[in-house]
């Protein structure tokens, strides 16, 4: 009969120990085989030279490596370049790399497709079909790094969670890849160039926060106004804005580290003085600088980016009380790369 075989990255170190020792083998075995699977990346257990060909027929009639597949890749004018990304059960995400000056982003998705339902979002338009695992998110960023290495002659400096999907609904195989990540036994990234990106949801912040995690946390708010906000993220009528700010000032007290606000401003949407001064107002109690971000129009074309005067006028009131607001140009657009903008369309 056919034996159903198990995605070995889902094991721990201990774990393979474990199985080589039940199996007649040596534990020491099991540091070897991790190593080939996390830091070097291998996707087949024949490549595992120093593994004799006894113990790679053992490994390979019980365990899988469910490696993924850059199925497709497009680059952007601009330099930047988007991947699809096919997981072994044939389903579709995308992740970004975004090249400047000084960096090499890579931008991964946590989920496939979305469960919220922020109505500016094309993965919105997506219906959540599953988590990604450690393993498949961690591959996302190895190929960015390869990407990087290759086009760019530039090693990875920066891994943002702001692709496909809510990083906190998919909370430990996030956090489990991070670990990978910045493990010397993985990639060795400081967390301190990681930052995940939530819509906010402050049960699972303050749960962050007790874990002390190393990385960076990036809110988006997109207005401080309930009403506003939960007309465009309807998560925000399960958590609203109080509770929001309770859970970032928990954070910044557990971990001292500012929050990032990631920010559209919409033509008569938000783009008033009102919606401005409830910003500042907001970030006066939560430690924090802000990111305005230039909206990514959708197909439907409901919403559209405030006008550049609106922008500074966010900017002026912003900075008058000393906070600090950066205008965060989109990259990757004509390729439907930008923020928002994944949603396997080239791949129907
Ligand atoms: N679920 C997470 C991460 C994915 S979205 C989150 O919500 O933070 C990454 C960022 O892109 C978020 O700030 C999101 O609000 C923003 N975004 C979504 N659609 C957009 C669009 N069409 N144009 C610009 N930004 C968009």
């Amino acid at each position: 009969m056919h034996k159903e075989l198990r995605d070995i990255r889902q094991l721990s170190l201990e774990e393979i120990e474990t199985f080589f020792i039940e199996n007649g083998e040596r534990s020491f075995r099991a540091k070897q085989v991790y190593e080939w699977l996390w830091k070097k990346s291998l996707k087949n257990f024949d490549d595992m030279t120093n593994i004799s060909l006894a113990t790679r027929e053992l490994l390979k009639s019980n365990f899988s490596i469910n490696h993924i597949q850059v199925d497709d890749i497009q680059r952007s004018n601009d330099g930047t370049i988007k991947n699809a990304v096919k997981l072994h059960d044939g389903l579709i995400v995308e992740s970004v790399l975004i090249p400047t000056n000084t960096r090499i982003t890579a931008c991964i998705s946590s989920q496939v497709g979305c469960s919220l339902d922020c109505n500016f979002c094309a993965t919105a338009r997506l219906k959540r079909m599953r988590n990604l695992n450690p393993d498949e998110i961690y591959d996302q960023v190895v190929a960015i790094k390869e990407e990087g290495e290759l086009y760019f002659g530039r090693p990875l400096t920066n891994i943002v969670y702001m692709g496909m999907g809510e990083p906190l609904l998919n909370y430990q195989n996030v956090l489990d890849s991070i670990e990978k990540i910045t493990s010397p036994k993985g990639l060795g990234m400081s967390p301190k160039r990681i930052t995940l990106s939530t819509v906010g949801i402050p049960k699972m912040i303050k749960r962050m926060a007790d874990e002390e995690v190393k990385f960076n946390l990036a809110v988006s708010l997109h207005s401080a106004i309930d009403e506003t906000r939960s007309r465009m993220m309807p998560i925000n009528e399960k958590s609203n804005l109080d509770e929001l700010a309770e859970s970032l000032q928990y954070w910044y007290r557990k971990t001292g580290r500012k929050i990032t606000f990631e920010y559209v401003v919409w033509k008569d949407i938000n783009d008033d003085e009102r919606h401005a001064r409830a910003l500042a107002k907001y970030c006066g109690r939560v430690a924090s600088k802000v990111n305005l971000i230039e909206y990514n129009p959708i197909d439907d074309g409901e919403f559209q980016q405030a006008t550049p005067d609106k922008i500074d006028m966010y900017e002026q009131i912003l900075e008058s009380k000393n906070i600090v607001v950066n205008v965060r140009r989109s990259r990757g657009k004509d390729i439907d790369a930008a923020c928002g903008q994944l949603a396997n369309k080239s791949i129907g």
